[in-house]
């Protein structure tokens, strides 16, 4: 069934460390090669046909290959495609980014997510002058040295959430709490009180399986970061434009003092984009001193196809459909698994859901007890099967507004088989 991705895997070993670009993509035995897409539909290089719940691991809310976006980006492509000078497109999204998020005065547009954390990270210690963070086990906030410990994601998948490489200095001022946690949350700033310039999590974690606040949390969190002056820094790369055009922020209705974006917000290219508050963000370069450059940020192509992507939201406000689908293909599963005595859950968030082999994990700790290897059987039975799901039991699953009822029927036919066969 897969013979060409096989042996296209076999010579990808040789060039690339574990064949791959990104480690989330090294599946073992071998990943399938990916020859094109279309909506909901992923294709591979043996001519297979796949249901993707994977979407590029997020940024594809409207499908693959959407016709809008790829119209706007040959627009651009037509006129040149980087300048190296500003282009009025970037005012129109900084506007548009800025009336969905009223914690956001103004932006940085930046070409990945991990570079916005990391920016939005120098920018919170240059601006309270505290010299360590918060983060949350489990979290994931890209690959760059402060955020690699205790990093969920592909990380975890391959056994290495705390990265070698990385300076003991930084190790020594990256905190760590547990995800819903406000006791260890309060108790860690009060100790540190001086030297803590920020929090940054995941309002909804998304790269550690899917692992959603309790009650009361995030505003819990926001209250403890405000009394103790500590910037509160929301990774919305996954939820921003996802749970609600507004992000996390809006649908919890608790206001951040940095939050960064991407994945949706590039449309399917490449974007970081670190937002915030006028008094905070006018520390960076060149009107403050926090330095920050891209050759390629605010590139007009990622920004045609993110902007494209925002206005198509905006306008259909495709969100009720989505949760519909999400929860209509949720609960065919529980239906299947229910009454069976086994050990496995589903939990959702409007269009984000994950199946878990084992209890329902309220932080990383927890999330590190599913069978992993179980998930795995699964994830292969699925794809003979013809559904491509994020192949770790450390991701999420995204349902896009190219998926159709027949898509979602047929996936919890096949769901409800290959977990009767585990
Ligand atoms: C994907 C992701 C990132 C990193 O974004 P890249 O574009 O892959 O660098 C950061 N934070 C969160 C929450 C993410 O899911």
């Amino acid at each position: 069934m897969w013979e060409r991705s096989r042996t296209l895997f076999e010579r990808a070993k040789t060039l690339m460390p574990g064949g791959v670009s990104s480690p989330v993509r090294a599946v073992k035995p071998f990943p399938f090669y990916t020859s094109m897409a279309r909506g909901s539909k992923i294709y591979d290089a043996d001519g297979n046909e796949y249901i993707d719940y994977c979407m590029a691991y997020g940024p594809l809310i409207l499908g693959h290959r959407d016709q809008r976006v790829m119209d706007a980006v040959r627009e651009r492509l037509e006129d040149g495609w980087i300048y190296g000078t500003p282009v009025e497109l970037e005012i129109l999204y900084a506007e548009l980014i800025s009336s969905l998020y009223p914690s956001i005065d103004m932006v940085r547009f930046a070409n990945t997510g991990a570079e916005a954390t990391m920016t939005a990270l120098r920018l919170a210690k240059g601006f309270t002058g505290g010299k360590k963070f918060i983060k949350i086990e489990g979290g994931f906030h890209g690959a760059h040295d402060s955020v690699l410990v205790k990093a969920g994601s592909g990380a975890t998948t391959h056994g290495i959430p705390n990265s070698a490489g990385i300076p003991e200095e930084f190790v020594i001022s990256t905190l760590q709490v547990p995800y819903n946690d406000t006791e260890k949350l309060a108790e860690i700033i009060e100790n540190q009180k001086e030297e803590v310039a920020a929090l940054i999590l995941e309002p909804v974690m998304g790269n550690a399986s899917l692992i959603l606040p309790e009650e009361n949390y995030l505003k819990d969190v926001r209250k403890i970061t405000q009394e103790n002056d500590v910037l509160l820094i929301f990774d919305e790369v996954i939820t921003g434009f996802r749970l609600a055009l507004g992000g996390a922020q809006e649908y919890y209705g608790v206001k951040p003092d940095i939050t960064t974006l991407g994945k949706i917000a590039g449309g399917g290219f490449p974007i970081g984009i670190v937002g915030g508050r006028r008094e905070i963000m006018e520390n960076l370069s060149p009107s403050g001193k926090v330095y920050h450059a891209g050759t390629f940020s605010g590139n007009p192509i990622s920004l045609a196809a993110g902007y494209t992507t925002v206005r198509i939201l905006q306008e259909e406000k495709p969100y009720r459909e989505l949760k519909r689908k999400t929860e209509k293909l949720v609960s065919a599963v529980i239906d299947s698994v229910e009454d069976r005595g086994v050990n496995i859950s589903v939990g959702f968030i409007e269009s984000m859901f994950c199946i878990y082999f084992g209890g329902k994990p309220k932080d990383y700790t927890s999330a590190l007890k599913l069978d992993s290897e179980k998930f795995m059987k699964f994830y292969w039975k699925m794809l003979e099967k013809g559904v491509f799901l994020p192949p770790s039991q450390y991701e999420t699953c995204f349902m896009s507004t190219a998926h159709s009822d027949e898509d979602v029927e047929g996936t919890a036919e096949v769901m409800a088989s290959c977990l009767k066969e585990l």
